[in-house]
């Protein structure tokens, strides 16, 4: 509570990110303005004091800073362009914070139109990566990075916003960088997390359960944070709700593969694991947590994979 007031601050997007950035903003900055298509998630960032635009342009008719937690370039679009988006209303000087997760192109068409607006446009795409702390555990915690692309003294500006609801900032360079280097991250994860989940169907069909390999893989070439600090935490509490959801883990291993293109890289694994996840879409686990593939691989395999979870065994089932 010692850190200095930021000034006004509008946040639009209050989902599984967004409503824990509401929650830091509002109580590090004891004033917030929020807006959302969804009323049930303003009606939640209220709860901790946030008062409610009418619309992304009268936020950012209040505000200094505008954060964006959204899903999708085309949420992006929507919430900043049009008569009542975020150029609309915003002021001169005004610094947007990007977090979504969206294509270069995208950002770099936001900061020329916030440009030709008289504010700036940071994308600003957040990773976890501390110690238990891995996507919507670490912005609940306060310790997610963000990989920030755009002008230095936007940044500089920014710094402050980024510190009250994450931990570390990394910058990279002009519009788009940050999201470059996100989708490059999510690139590894997506990958990562299918290829550990594989592994332990495999495990399970041979007798050894995800939780005697994560015990022996601790001290193997087979650890990864995704093991350790994001599939365990949420493995050992039976929680397969999201957290990072598979509809937009798909969007980044699309994104990504555009990227690919653009710059004449063959990503022969990130194809392989955008097919997974739009396997798992197309049997309706879009909306669950990407370590549900555990499931779906298991399913696909016809190994029961289930009687090994925590849950079961704790109530005497067989390891
Ligand atoms: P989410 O789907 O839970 O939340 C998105 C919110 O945006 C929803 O509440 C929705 O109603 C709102 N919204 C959509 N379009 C809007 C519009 N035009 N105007 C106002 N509100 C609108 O998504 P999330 O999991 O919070 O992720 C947000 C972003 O952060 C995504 O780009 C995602 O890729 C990225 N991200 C998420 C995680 C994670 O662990 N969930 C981790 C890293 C990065």
């Amino acid at each position: 509570m010692n850190t200095p007031p930021l000034g006004r601050v509008g946040l639009i997007g209050l989902g599984m990110v967004g409503l824990h950035f509401a929650r830091h903003l509002s109580r590090k900055n004891g004033q917030l303005t929020v807006f959302d298509l969804n009323k049930a998630r303003v009606k939640s960032a209220a709860r901790f004091g946030a008062t409610a635009a009418r619309s992304a342009r009268d936020l950012a008719a209040r505000s200094r800073f505008v954060v964006l937690s959204l899903p999708s370039p085309d949420a992006v679009r929507a919430a900043m362009l049009g008569p009542n988006g975020v150029l609309a209303g915003v002021r001169r000087g005004t610094v947007i914070i990007d977090a979504s997760t969206i294509d270069p192109e995208s950002c770099r068409a936001m900061h020329k139109a916030a440009a030709a607006r008289g504010a700036d446009y940071l994308d600003t795409p957040i990773s976890g990566g501390e110690p238990g702390g891995g996507g919507t555990d670490g912005a609940k915690a306060g310790n997610i990075s963000f990989m920030v692309g755009g002008g230095r003294g936007a940044y500089a500006r920014a710094r402050p916003v980024l510190h009250a609801i994450g931990k570390r900032s990394f910058y990279l360079g002009a519009s788009g960088a940050g999201s470059t280097v996100k989708l490059i991250s999510n690139h590894i994860a997506g990958l990562n997390n299918l290829v550990m989940m594989e592994g332990f169907v495999l495990g399970a069909a041979a007798g050894f359960s995800p939780e005697t390999l994560m015990a022996v893989f601790d001290g193997t070439d087979a650890r990864s944070f995704m093991m350790t600090d994001y599939f365990a935490p949420r493995y050992r509490r039976g929680d397969f709700d999201p957290g990072f959801s598979v509809d937009l883990m798909h969007k980044d291993h699309k994104l990504a593969a555009d990227l690919g293109q653009k710059h004449g890289v063959p990503l022969f694994f990130n194809q392989l694991a955008l097919e997974v996840y739009q396997a798992m879409r197309a049997r309706k686990r879009g909306r669950k947590d990407i370590i549900e593939a555990l499931h779906f691989l298991a399913d696909d395999a016809g190994v029961d994979i289930r009687r090994m979870h925590p849950q079961r065994t704790r109530k005497g089932g067989r390891r």
